[in-house]
């Protein structure tokens, strides 16, 4: 906690190595938010290395619950999606590193035999991917996640992953760490020594052993990507699935996406709402084929823009019977396609196929498990099918984006979110949708029960850890090891743990500390109510620009007008019905201040009604 004394002082040491500084901090989905933590620009490793010795002074003579609590988080860049993509609240501190300097981004061959290579922290792993392919004709052991915008750091430290059988998760790339402790000093954990510490804390540190300034990472010759993307109904994919096609060539890498469309999706096979991506590496010299990552950009650009532009999220939170439409028509057009396509293109660019994001998102991802007939995974797409349809009976729609799954080798060690066992895989299965869609919550609640009763899965340390879980009987023995490896590497280092800067109140929470060493929480949660209501007068504008985007898209342009000519032939019906129960006055516009709940069934009648 910073009192007054404690802000003149870090004021003073920022003041005289020139650091920037800025107070406030959100994350990227703006879901969490620290409205008082101080925010360092950090350009230079003598920057980091002077605040950090001066707020070692100060913790010193504090009580451990009062200590300051400092976290390096990604962001600070001056450009696009430069954010921490962590939907947890992971990052709670009083101080905020943001290494946004050249030096954070290097990258050298420091054994070219071998294909080790140094980076820095901050790198975005997209970039690091097309630095070691374009300039060094070398890609990661272990493949990065899809996003391609989080840092190497970030991604590292909350045990990420992308998709690949041969793949573990990014983390396990590392070969030795270079931190920096409380104390100023740096040091090293490397593998390469043997150190008994490596296997308990590397896989998922967490950002609990001290702030990464740089780690070695194994590397190997760069490929090409052969990219097959096919969509498909939802029972096809899931027989498909089941026959092991996507997932049990040694070398594939695979993504499925499906969109819920509300329509009996378990048995209907009339509407593709999967598509499937499904990688192989191929020589670094084979042509090129379909490659066209401007035309994706574009493409991407004008999904986001659906949701984020036309505030989509907020019109579907608002008006929820459109969801199903929405699911087919326009996700279904932009996210899903039609037919087969084949790419090959160099790794970086094909890999990484999404390139642009949403920032509203609501979303669970859970980790489990899978055996050679995938079963377990089929298990999981079908649940949720059930769980979404049973919700569309009810009237509510609970998914606005997609659920997807990747399946991977996975990395076993310390708190690592995709242990296994010898010769399973993983499949990380993860369900985005927009915040305040009614029957998301109890949805998501139901599945992580299911997922972690059932194949004992794991929560995906950056997107959902919510208070109500017990994480040290999700962990077990490997929970207790990282404990004990923790309190190791601060004895090591003659560090009191109860002093570590980065223990916030999620993680001691998380790690069930003593309470004496456990600071008060301090990130605050963004509450979903303050989304901005939609008027019917925005909703009907924000219809009119879908509509002249989805155009182009032939069959589902046509499809959508259809469907949302049937919605407001229901609510002209319920308006008559209204006008004789209540007189022939106009439906009233919406009042953007009331709630959503508090808004009188009027509203939709009326939007309904002007959509036309
Ligand atoms: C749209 C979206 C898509 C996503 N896709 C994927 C995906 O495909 N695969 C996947 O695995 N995850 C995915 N995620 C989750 C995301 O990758 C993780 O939350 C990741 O940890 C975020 O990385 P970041 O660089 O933003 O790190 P941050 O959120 O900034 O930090 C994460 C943690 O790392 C610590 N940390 C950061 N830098 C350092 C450092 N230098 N030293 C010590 N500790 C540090 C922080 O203190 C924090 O605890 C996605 C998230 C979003 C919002």
């Amino acid at each position: 906690m910073l009192n007054q004394d404690d802000l003149k002082a870090l004021y003073k040491v920022t003041g005289e190595n020139g650091i920037v500084s800025s107070l406030g901090w959100t994350n990227f989905s703006e879901n969490v938010a620290l409205p008082d933590a101080v925010v360092l620009q950090i350009e230079t490793e003598e920057q980091v290395i002077a605040v950090v010795k001066a707020l070692y002074a100060i913790n010193e003579k504090k009580d451990a619950k009062e200590k300051i609590l400092y976290r390096p988080l990604s962001g600070g860049k001056n450009q696009k999606y430069s954010k921490s993509f962590s939907l947890t609240k992971c990052g709670e501190a009083d101080v905020i590193f943001n290494l946004v300097g050249k030096e954070f981004e290097t990258i050298k061959v420091i054994d070219e035999e071998n294909h080790l290579v140094m980076v820095g922290p901050s790198i975005q792993v997209g970039e690091l991917d097309k630095r070691l392919y374009y300039d060094h004709e070398l890609m990661l052991k272990h493949l990065a996640s899809l996003i391609e915008r989080v840092q190497r750091s970030g991604l590292m430290a909350n045990a990420g992953h992308g998709t690949g059988n041969k793949s573990g998760s990014y983390a396990d790339n590392v070969v030795a760490y270079r931190f920096l402790l409380p104390n100023g000093e740096i040091v090293y954990l490397d593998k390469r020594e043997n150190d008994p510490l490596f296997d308990d804390l590397a896989p998922a540190h967490l950002g609990n052993v001290g702030i990464d300034l740089g780690a070695v990472v194994q590397c190997k010759p760069a490929k090409k990507l052969k990219c097959v993307i096919e969509a498909m109904s939802l029972p096809e994919f899931l027989e498909r699935t089941a026959k092991g096609e996507f997932v049990n060539d040694k070398k594939s890498m695979v993504s499925a996406m499906y969109a819920p469309t509300y329509q009996h999706d378990l048995t209907n096979r009339d509407i593709k709402n999967v598509v499937v991506y499904h990688w192989t590496p191929v020589p670094i010299n084979t042509p090129n084929q379909n490659y066209h990552p401007g035309i994706r950009l574009v493409e991407q650009r004008a999904e986001i823009e659906l949701s984020e532009g036309l505030h989509t999220t907020d019109l579907l939170s608002a008006f929820p019977e459109i969801i199903p439409a929405y699911m087919e028509y326009v996700v279904g057009s932009f996210g899903i396609g039609e037919g087969v396509k084949e790419i090959i293109g160099p790794f970086p660019d094909v890999y990484h196929y999404q390139v642009q994001y949403p920032h509203k998102l609501n979303d669970f991802d859970c980790l489990f498990e899978i055996s050679d007939d995938c079963h377990e995974m089929v298990d999981a797409f079908t649940q949720l099918a059930i769980k979404t349809q049973e919700a569309a009976d009810r009237g509510e729609y609970p998914i606005t984006y997609s659920a997807y799954a990747r399946v991977f080798q996975g990395t076993n060690g310390g708190l690592s979110t995709s242990s296994h066992r010898e010769g399973k895989k993983v499949c990380g299965f993860d369900v985005v949708s927009s915040p305040n869609i009614p029957g998301f919550e109890p949805l998501r609640d139901a599945m992580v029960k299911y997922l972690i009763e059932t194949y004992h899965a794991k929560l995906h340390w950056g997107k959902y850890i919510p208070d109500t879980i017990d994480y040290a009987a999700m962990y077990g023995e490997q929970m207790e090891k990282y404990k004990r490896a923790l309190l190791a590497w601060y004895d090591r280092h003659h560090l009191k743990i109860e002093k570590n800067p980065a223990l916030n109140n999620f993680f001691c929470r998380i790690l069930n500390m003593p309470k004496e060493m456990t600071p008060a929480p301090l990130a605050q949660t963004v509450d979903d109510t303050t989304m901005s209501p939609v008027s019917i007068e925005e909703a009907l504008k924000i219809i009119n620009q879908l509509s002249s985007l989805l155009a182009g898209q032939g069959q589902h342009s046509k499809h959508f007008c259809e469907h949302l000519d049937n919605i407001r032939e229901k609510y002209a019906l319920a308006n008559a019905k209204h006008s004789s129960l209540y007189g022939s006055s106009k439906p009233t516009s919406s009042n953007p201040s009331l709630k959503k709940d508090e808004r009188e069934d009027n509203d939709i009648v009326d939007f309904m009604c002007q959509l036309y």
